[in-house]
């Protein structure tokens, strides 16, 4: 059975007092979480990985990074290597976030590059996939979660592969109000797990988890959960606030268990 996993990404909000609080709430609802179903991860901003880090201690939830530089270190201002967000506590990274794609110039060529470092340094990379409006209208959604994945992913083996977690991220959903239908999540999803097992095999595929995002909400995600393809959440504006975030999770559970 694959692993729930709900993340919430805090994108560039919350200074690090509030995250601190977040962080507590959150702690505080999820002290007996039944990690054998589901698993919680939080990405805040950098400046605050440190201390929601400490909070965390003694919880059963993870603490991942929005993004990350693929080179160890040296003259690379304003960038964060992995050796820095395993420092601050961090066991996954998000990659190929379509926020950076679209604003920040990531390319398959990055992802593919920040994954594999990731994964060298023992990191959990989270790899965004996800078609535009227009690639949907057009009809190439499908032939785009190719790109995303095939580039995303070159040159590693199937055990590299069943290491990284998949978030299938449609981009018109995201931060829009508009979910994908559970069924066009669904279909989405059979697709993706569908291709990994071209590329690796069907017993790779069937082990790597597949998350949704885009607008999930509390009252959205049950439906989107009872999906056979889908195993778990990448959770924007509803991870901001303890209430929202903490309902996810627990209707995720209800569903999963
Ligand atoms: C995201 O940031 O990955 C996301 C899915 O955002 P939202 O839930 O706000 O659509």
């Amino acid at each position: 059975m694959r692993k729930t996993i709900i993340a919430g990404n805090w994108k560039m909000y919350k200074t690090i007092g509030e995250a601190i609080e977040i962080a507590n709430g959150l702690k505080r609802e999820f002290f007996q979480l039944d990690t054998q179903v589901i698993e919680v991860v939080l990405c805040p901003a950098f400046t605050a990985l440190s201390e929601v880090s400490e909070v965390l201690v003694g919880s059963e939830i993870s603490l991942g990074a929005q993004d990350v530089y693929w080179q160890e270190e040296g003259a690379f201002t304003g960038e964060v290597s992995c050796k820095m967000l395993k420092d601050a506590g961090c066991s996954y990274v998000i990659i190929g976030h379509s926020e950076r794609r679209q604003y920040f110039g990531e390319t398959n060529d990055s992802v593919n590059k920040k994954i594999k470092t990731a994964l060298s340094q023992g990191l959990t990379p989270i790899l965004c996939i996800g078609e535009t409006l227009a690639q949907r209208e057009s009809g190439n959604t499908f032939s785009v979660l190719e790109d995303h994945l095939s580039h995303g992913l070159a040159g590693f083996s199937a055990e590299d592969a069943e290491r990284i977690v998949i978030a299938y991220e449609p981009v018109w959903a995201i931060g829009t109000g508009k979910t994908a239908t559970p069924a066009q999540a669904q279909e989405a999803h059979a697709y993706i797990r569908g291709f990994l097992a071209k590329l690796y095999s069907e017993e790779s595929a069937q082990r790597m988890r597949i998350q949704y995002g885009g607008s999930v909400k509390p009252d959205n995600t049950s439906d989107l959960m009872k999906q056979p393809d889908i195993d778990g959440a990448l959770v924007g504006g509803a991870s901001l606030s303890v209430e929202s975030f903490a309902a996810i999770v627990k209707k995720a559970l209800e569903v999963k268990k």
